[in-house]
């Protein structure tokens, strides 16, 4: 496949403090593609994740996004930061507002649209993950799958050119797990390029253009999904996936 990238990390390293979190990470993931990020707890997923859109400094190497540097702050960072969506573990929705304003707040804030605009995008948005009669209840009122695809469709909303997600479904009940996996499963086939650190294998399987190992802040593999589950090449990736699988 030709890769057209759009989020590279070249020779990217990142302490807290004494601990080397990321080691040497070279990553490049093409438009349209999806990666799915594996490994130990504290191998430094997460913070691969918070790196990509600088929610995290680094200490040495180069990110760039469509082929542009990601810069270090200001309003050319938020822009910037705006392209890559994050969806995290805990929906991180805000309490006091509808799932309808939910959606909606971002667009008008950081992409300056209506509120009719934003709202009507709002809506087709929550048609789109399935939730098009609960606009106007508030999160509490959702299960945390149903709280899960409107983080989703927050994220969309702001037309990202990549989507980041951050185990997901491991907040979720196991029989929630799969209305999020499908609207994931879907964007993939749409084309949404993204970056997905999970432990459903079953999604990695079936959805992943490429499954990145990681562990102690290395990239130790980084391979085709039925290559990697098949036949892991190191004695990390053996080791976790028999102990997962
Ligand atoms: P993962 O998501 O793979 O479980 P993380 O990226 O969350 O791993 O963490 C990688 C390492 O960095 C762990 O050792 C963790 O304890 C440490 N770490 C994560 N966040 C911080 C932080 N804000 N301050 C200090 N250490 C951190
Ligand atoms: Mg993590």
């Amino acid at each position: 496949m030709a890769v057209d990238p759009l989020i590279e990390l070249r020779n990217v390293n990142k302490h807290y403090g004494q601990l080397h979190v990321l080691k040497d990470i070279d990553l490049t993931v093409g438009r349209g593609e999806v990666v799915v990020i594996i490994g130990p707890s504290g191998s430094g997923k997460s913070t691969l994740c918070r790196t990509i859109n600088r929610l995290e400094t680094i200490e040495s190497g180069t990110i760039l996004l469509d082929g542009r540097p990601l810069p270090a702050e200001g309003k050319e960072l938020a822009a910037l930061r705006a392209e890559v969506g994050m969806v995290f573990q805990s929906f991180n929705l805000f309490a006091h507002k509808t799932v309808l304003a939910n959606v909606s707040l971002a667009q008008i804030k950081v992409r300056k649209r209506g509120r009719e605009e934003a709202d009507k995008r709002s809506r087709e948005l929550l048609n789109r993950v399935g939730l098009a009669d609960q606009a106007d209840k508030y999160p509490a009122q959702l299960s945390g799958g149903q709280q899960q695809r409107v983080a989703i469709a927050r994220a969309l909303a702001m037309n990202p050119k990549a989507l980041l997600f951050d185990e997901p479904t491991s907040a979720l009940d196991p029989e929630m797990i799969n209305e999020v996996l499908e609207v994931m499963q879907q964007l993939a086939r749409e084309g949404m390029t993204m970056v997905v650190v999970t432990h459903e294998m079953g999604f990695a399987r079936s959805a992943a253009n490429r499954v990145v190992f990681m562990a102690d802040g290395r990239i130790v593999e980084d391979r085709a999904p039925e290559a990697f589950f098949t036949a892991p090449e190191s004695e990390r990736a053996r080791d976790f996936l028999s102990k997962i699988l």
